[in-house]
C-alpha cells in the first residue's frame, strides 16, 4: 500500500480568480483555513473529508482569503528611511510646487507652506491666513502621496470643508486620489507604529 503524502499544493479556480493553497490532512474535526506568514494559504482537512472538500472551502471563503491577503499587504508597505529636516523641506516644497498648477488656473494664490510634526493630520489648510501646514511624516511616503495630500489642502482654498464640492474637485484635478488616500493610511499606520515601538 502506498502511504498517501500530507501534503498537496492545489490550485483551485475561485470567482476571484485562481488560488494556491496546501492541503494538508490532519485529525482534526472540522476543517480549518489560515494565512501562513508569508501569504500562503493552507487548509488543514479532516482525514475522512474527500479532497473536494477543501477545494470547495477555499471557492466558498475566496472572497475572504483575497481580503485578507490584500490587508496583509497593505500592512507591510514600510515607510522610506527618515530623512534630515531640509531634505524633509525640500521633499515637502517640491509636492506643493509639483501640484499648485493644478489650483492656480482656478485662482488659488501660492500658499506660504508650514511644516510641523502633526500627530493625527496629514495636511491642514489655514485658508484664511494663506497656508497649508504638512505633516512632516510625509517626508516618509512615496511622492505621489505627499501629492496628494498637498493638493487636498489646496483645494480646501476653494472648498473649506469636505462637502460634494470638494470631492467632485478632487476627481477633476487628481482621478486616481481615492487610491492614493487609501494607500497613505498604510503608511500611517507603519509610521505609528513604528513611533510605538509596535510590530
Ligand atoms: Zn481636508
Amino acid at each position: 500500500m502506498v502511504r498517501q503524502s500530507p501534503f498537496q499544493l492545489r490550485l483551485v479556480d475561485t470567482p476571484q480568480g485562481p488560488l494556491t493553497y496546501t492541503l494538508t490532512r490532519k485529525r482534526v474535526k472540522n476543517i480549518n483555513l489560515r494565512i501562513g506568514s508569508g501569504g500562503e494559504i493552507k487548509v488543514s482537512l479532516p482525514i475522512r473529508c474527500p479532497i473536494q472538500q477543501g477545494d470547495d472551502f477555499i471557492r466558498e471563503k475566496s472572497g475572504w482569503i483575497v481580503d485578507a491577503l490584500r490587508r496583509r499587504e497593505e500592512r507591510q508597505m514600510e515607510p522610506l528611511p527618515p530623512v534630515s529636516r531640509e531634505e524633509c523641506a525640500r521633499l515637502l516644497a517640491g509636492a506643493l510646487g509639483r501640484v499648485y498648477p493644478l489650483v492656480e488656473p482656478l485662482g488659488v494664490a501660492f500658499p506660504a507652506l508650514k511644516l510641523r510634526k502633526l500627530k493625527s493630520q496629514w495636511g491642514n489648510c489655514h485658508w484664511t491666513q494663506g497656508y497649508i501646514t504638512l505633516n512632516t511624516a510625509l517626508a516618509r511616503c512615496p511622492a505621489e502621496l505627499r501629492d496628494y495630500v498637498a493638493l487636498h489642502e489646496l483645494v480646501h482654498f476653494l472648498h473649506h470643508d469636505h462637502g460634494p464640492g470638494f470631492y467632485t474637485r478632487m476627481d477633476a484635478l487628481m482621478p486616481d486620489w481615492r487610491q492614493r488616500r487609501k494607500a497613505l493610511k498604510s503608511y500611517g499606520g507603519a509610521l505609528e507604529r513604528e513611533q510605538t515601538g509596535k510590530v
